[in-house]
């Protein structure tokens, strides 16, 4: 099955994606992540991507697409995926389109996590992230940081979690982004999910959405 995921930042994207890969036995594939990655190990895509991520800006899409089209070769993406931050934009969107036509695949499903705006600022500012193993976790102003329940290593709040990176990204997100659940909802993939409930009750609604599709 190949799923994407689309949403505003601090829709619970990641988080949900990654137990619906480990529910399917399908690979989950963060763009965000990857160009993290990149960025830590200082790649020559790192170098290049650094200044749009840490702005809260888009990546160019020729260099995003060189990597997703790379990690989507590979072996165990054959059978499907759970793509999580790509495509975030219509440009994207059609050229992503024209590969898997040429590939002749299909998409399954867009699933859409609809969230309140002043809840994402909440979530994305209480944010704070593992370098290591790039867990996320909510904190609350009284009781920020401390150290990753899976490695112990020190929390810290991404550049691009800061406030003001954060109404940017959301600004970006609303503009280049938001267009693509139009896009997906004319092509009659689009499974609308509401993410403000917690996360147990998202991946809940998410599983039975996707349940029924496969019952028809
Ligand atoms: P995320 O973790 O999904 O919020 O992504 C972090 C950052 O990576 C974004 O703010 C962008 O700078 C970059 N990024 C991730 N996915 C894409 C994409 N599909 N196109 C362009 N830039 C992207």
């Amino acid at each position: 099955m190949r799923l994407i995921m689309i949403g505003p930042p601090g829709a619970g994207k990641g988080t949900q994606a990654e137990r619906l890969a480990a529910r399917m036995g399908m690979p989950h594939i963060s763009t965000g992540d990857l160009f993290r990655i990149h960025l830590k190990a200082s790649t020559e895509l790192g170098r290049q991507a650094k200044r749009y991520v840490e702005s809260g800006g888009l990546v160019p899409d020729a260099l995003t697409e060189a990597m997703v089209w790379e990690r989507l070769s590979q072996e165990d993406a054959r059978e499907g995926y759970v793509l999580d931050g790509f495509p975030r934009n219509l440009a994207q969107a059609e050229e992503f389109q024209r590969r898997l036509e040429a590939a002749r695949m299909g998409l399954d499903r867009a699933v859409y996590l609809r969230v309140a705006e002043n809840e994402l600022m909440r979530r994305l500012t209480g944010r704070w992230w593992c370098p290591e193993c790039q867990a996320t976790y909510q904190r609350t102003a009284a009781s920020p940081g401390g150290a990753c329940e899976a490695c112990g290593v020190v929390l810290i709040q991404r550049e691009d979690d800061r406030p003001a990176t954060v109404r940017r990204r959301l600004r970006v997100y609303f503009e280049e982004t938001a267009p693509l659940v139009g896009y997906y909802r004319d092509r009659g993939i689009l499974l609308e999910i509401d993410g403000n409930a917690p996360v147990d009750a998202v991946a809940r609604s998410i599983g039975e959405r996707l349940a029924e599709d496969e019952s028809r």
